[in-house]
């Protein structure tokens, strides 16, 4: 018995116990067949074979749900595909080339030529990309194929005519030999039935114009089926029949496509948010599910995808605007906090600085001498302090006014900032009274630096409103190295400070 026998006894079982024609179907009763036959077909072991290439989690999925065919395999994964992560997706694919090959191979042995070379097609471009959302639209072109190719017309033509019909174009050659070695026996009108049922498709919804007249000229008229040039008309008609199933096909499964893949892609969006416990989502993956690809029609099925694309859309509606209101809560939180943030740093600024002069105050003064302890303490940075008070500054405010006091102290801090390293602090210690602090320097520096700017005080001119107010400045000098404590290091710049007022004033005292 050769294979051709087997196929044919199965196709005869089919049609027996009228099954559709489903790759799953087929190949179940093609394997009892080559059974009963004692043939080994090695295409019935690879169910097995390919359910133990599958990564071992999916192995042992498919041992426990007793999965037994092709099309419980592929619910199976695809619902595994909707719940699992992106590294299992990626394997989860693996297995759909692989089961997608195997649909193929199926297809392979159906008995028209024309899918099997085009199955042979699809297989070997399978086995050349892993693209999940082509490797689907073949799998569903096919199974498109297999559901809706009525081909049972053919087999009325075996009353008239015993032909080949593994090829549907060399099968036209001998239809019209046949019926023209055996015109005696058959009257032209059965003739001119099997004609117009092997050129109406049976796929495509309608015929198109062309086909139809002459449809109409040969019910009409069967004679005119022995003219020559109707003959050969009537290959073309049956070529155009047969391209027109090809197109309907194609735009069948060109609809489904754009729709099965903006579910994919929804669903992927969704699942990213990790959300895969959500109501909704279930609900659409179980109506995802119920689809019957044998039993449910084209439109059937493009109505049910087109509900749960509809339901996917609505899921990811609600699920954008509850991300958008976080989105702003989150905003309005973000707004609030750099308003306290603002608010903290004018308070901090404000608990620092001294408004007369803008200059930092005693506390920040205080903080800076403890950075630099810090440092003395571990590296040895030595560091030094001058101590500057403007001198009979109280006559300056009962001469010129506690105005002009006021700008005196703020032009004094200004002088200050600017004739000292970027480095050295500069703040207002109280009163007329000013404490800068010189890093990485010792009392001879600080010694300089005091009598530089004891010098330019000296020389620089105070304005009040258009009046020169001269003044003079003593200072009092002490560095962290020649003393045990910060305290002892500030009381001695004020004794400095004393003895430099003592000694005439204008002075610096180290
Ligand atoms: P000496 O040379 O000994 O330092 O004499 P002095 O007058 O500068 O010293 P004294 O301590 O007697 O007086 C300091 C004056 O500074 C008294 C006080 O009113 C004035 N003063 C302190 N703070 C301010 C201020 O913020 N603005 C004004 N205009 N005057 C102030
Ligand atoms: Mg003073
Ligand atoms: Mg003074």
């Amino acid at each position: 018995m050769t294979i051709q026998d087997i196929i044919r006894k199965t196709l005869q079982q089919i049609k027996q116990r009228n099954l559709t024609l489903t790759p799953d179907v087929y190949s179940e009763y093609f394997c009892q067949e080559a059974k009963r036959a004692k043939v080994i077909v090695e295409d019935c072991q690879k169910f097995e074979k390919f359910v133990n290439q599958l990564p071992s989690d999916i192995k042992k999925m498919v041992k426990k749900r007793d999965v037994q065919n092709v099309d419980q395999l592929v619910r199976l994964l695809a619902a595994e595909l909707t719940r699992t992560d992106a590294k299992k997706s990626g394997e989860i694919i693996q297995a759909y080339v692989l089961l997608t090959k195997r649909l193929l191979q199926v297809i392979e042995l159906l008995h028209d030529r024309t899918a099997s070379k085009m199955a042979k097609v699809d297989r070997d471009k399978i086995a050349s990309f892993l693209d999940k959302v082509e490797i689907d639209a073949i799998r569903d072109h096919w199974n498109n194929f297999v559901i809706d190719y009525d081909d049972s017309f053919l087999d009325r033509l075996d009353i008239y005519c015993k032909v080949d019909k593994s090829d549907l174009e060399a099968m036209v050659d001998a239809i019209i030999e046949c019926i023209k070695s055996k015109k005696s026996d058959i009257s032209l009108q059965e003739v001119a039935q099997i004609v117009i049922a092997s050129m109406t498709p049976s796929i495509a919804s309608g015929m198109d114009d062309e086909l139809a007249t002459v449809s109409n000229q040969i019910r009409s008229n069967p004679e005119l089926l022995t003219s020559k040039a109707m003959i050969d008309d009537l290959k073309y008609m049956i070529q155009k029949r047969i391209e027109l199933d090809k197109k309907a096909v194609v735009k069948q499964i060109t609809e489904l496509d754009s729709v099965i893949e903006h579910i994919s892609s929804t669903l992927v969006n969704v699942i990213n948010w990790g959300d895969n416990n959500h109501k909704a989502i279930r609900a659409i993956q179980g109506e995802l599910g119920s689809i019957d690809l044998k039993a449910d029609s084209f439109e059937v099925i493009h109505a049910k995808l087109i509900a749960i694309a509809n339901s996917l859309e609505s899921e990811t509606k609600n699920l954008n605007e509850e991300m958008h209101n976080s989105h702003e809560e989150v905003n309005a939180l973000r707004k609030r906090v750099k308003i306290l943030e603002e608010a903290l740093r004018k308070e901090r600024k404000r608990s620092t600085t001294d408004p007369l002069t803008n200059l930092p105050n005693r506390r920040a003064i205080d903080d800076f001498i403890s950075k630099q302890e810090s440092a003395y303490k571990r590296y040895g940075d030595n560091y030094a302090v001058v101590l500057f008070d403007i001198d009979h500054f109280k006559s300056v405010n009962d001469t010129y006014g506690h105005d002009a006091g006021d700008v005196i102290l703020a032009s004094f801090g200004k002088l200050l900032r600017r004739y000292s390293r970027d480095l050295d602090f500069v703040g207002r210690w109280g009163g007329e009274e000013f404490l800068v602090v010189l890093p990485k320097t010792d009392k001879k520096g600080a010694l300089q630096f005091a009598e530089k700017l004891r010098e330019i005080v000296k020389k620089s001119k105070f304005m009040y409103k258009d009046t020169r107010i001269p003044i003079t400045v003593s200072g009092g000098v002490a560095d962290r190295a020649n003393h045990s404590s910060i305290e002892s290091m500030l009381k001695q710049a004020d004794e400095n400070l004393y003895k430099a007022k003592k000694g005439g004033r204008n002075k610096v005292v180290n």
